[in-house]
């Protein structure tokens, strides 16, 4: 219950900052700001294979410590650096703060795990994308394995072939692509089968209503259903309960990333958490229904 009102507060509060035009002002030069002083840092999720327990991977999650307003999540600066322009230095930020990241991983633990990182849709059209991420690996040492790149469904409101063909480029290249926050946007279902991505992530919000709300349930076993037809991986976002992750692991979802494992950490703790549990997570018992 606490944690449902700290939700809502939130959001509010989320809201409140986002449509209020001084502030959105305000912040668009405090983000300028905070580009030049380099003032952004990157936590990382883990996600959670269903069957073995085992951390799969990591998302990068970018950080902006506000000097005055505290922590602002990157679901409000981000649409304003998109609005801005500044999405584009912000986004190059990131790629090579990650990259640095997932080299200096490389060199401290056999980890075999790659980096997820959010591409916002103007940089993924961004002329120059495809070449300063190979550039940024190339720079790092880090081959495509490495990382993998998380789009929305908002790359495809424009230019469909264009996008589709980038993503095909991106494949032939070695990496691998999620759609994230799937069944949000505004695409049709018939794009999945030209889509040439390996993984779709199954949204949070359908994720939160799994235990109480037999539609959004119904919505995601038949994502589940759907990729696995289409030949691609499930990964479910936001899983907070045992309940929710024992509907989605009956239902073969693939991968789980919630705070029921995990939030986003820093770097440091990111590596304890590999080097202490061996990269292994806990898996929840099966409730007795399931026996
Ligand atoms: P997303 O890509 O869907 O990332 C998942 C968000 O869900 C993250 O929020 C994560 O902290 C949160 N989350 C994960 N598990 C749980 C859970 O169990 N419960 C709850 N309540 N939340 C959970 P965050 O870090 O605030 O990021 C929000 C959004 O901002 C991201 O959504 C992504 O769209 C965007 N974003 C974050 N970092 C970047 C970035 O580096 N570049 C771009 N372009 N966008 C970013
Ligand atoms: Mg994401
Ligand atoms: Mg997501
Ligand atoms: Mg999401």
């Amino acid at each position: 219950q606490a944690k449902q009102s700290g939700r809502n507060t939130w959001r509010e509060y989320a809201n409140e900052l986002a449509s209020d035009v001084n502030t959105r002002l305000s912040l668009r030069t405090d983000l300028q700001k905070a580009l030049v002083n380099d003032h952004f840092s990157m936590h990382y999720q883990p996600l959670i294979n269903g069957f073995t327990g085992r951390i799969t991977s990591a998302e990068a999650l970018l950080r902006w410590p506000h000097s005055d307003r505290g922590y602002i999540s990157p679901s409000v600066f981000v649409p304003i650096a998109e609005e801005s322009g500044l999405i584009v230095p912000l986004s190059q930020w990131v790629l090579h703060a990650v990259c640095r990241d997932k080299a200096a991983l490389n060199r401290k633990i056999m980890a075999d795990f790659p980096f997820i990182i959010n591409i916002s849709p103007l940089y993924f059209q961004h002329p120059r994308f495809v070449e300063e991420l190979t550039h940024a690996l190339a720079t790092h040492n880090l081959s495509p394995q490495d990382i993998q790149i998380e789009i929305t469904e908002g790359v495809l409101l424009e230019r469909v072939d264009h996008t589709i063909s980038k993503l095909s480029t991106l494949r032939e290249l070695g990496f691998s692509v999620s759609v994230d926050d799937f069944g949000t946007g505004y695409s049709s279902l018939s794009y999945l089968k030209d889509l040439p991505v390996d993984k779709i992530k199954i949204d949070s919000s359908f994720v939160r209503q799994i235990a109480g709300d037999r539609k959004s349930a119904a919505i995601s076993k038949a994502i589940i259903s759907l990729a696995h037809h289409l030949g691609l991986k499930v990964v479910a976002e936001g899983v907070e309960t045992e309940a929710q992750y024992w509907f989605l692991k009956r239902h073969f979802c693939d991968e789980f990333q919630g705070h029921l494992f995990a939030r986003a950490m820093p770097m440091e703790q990111l590596e304890t958490r590999l080097r202490e549990k061996g990269g292994g997570e806990t898996l929840p018992m099966a409730p007795e229904s399931d026996l």
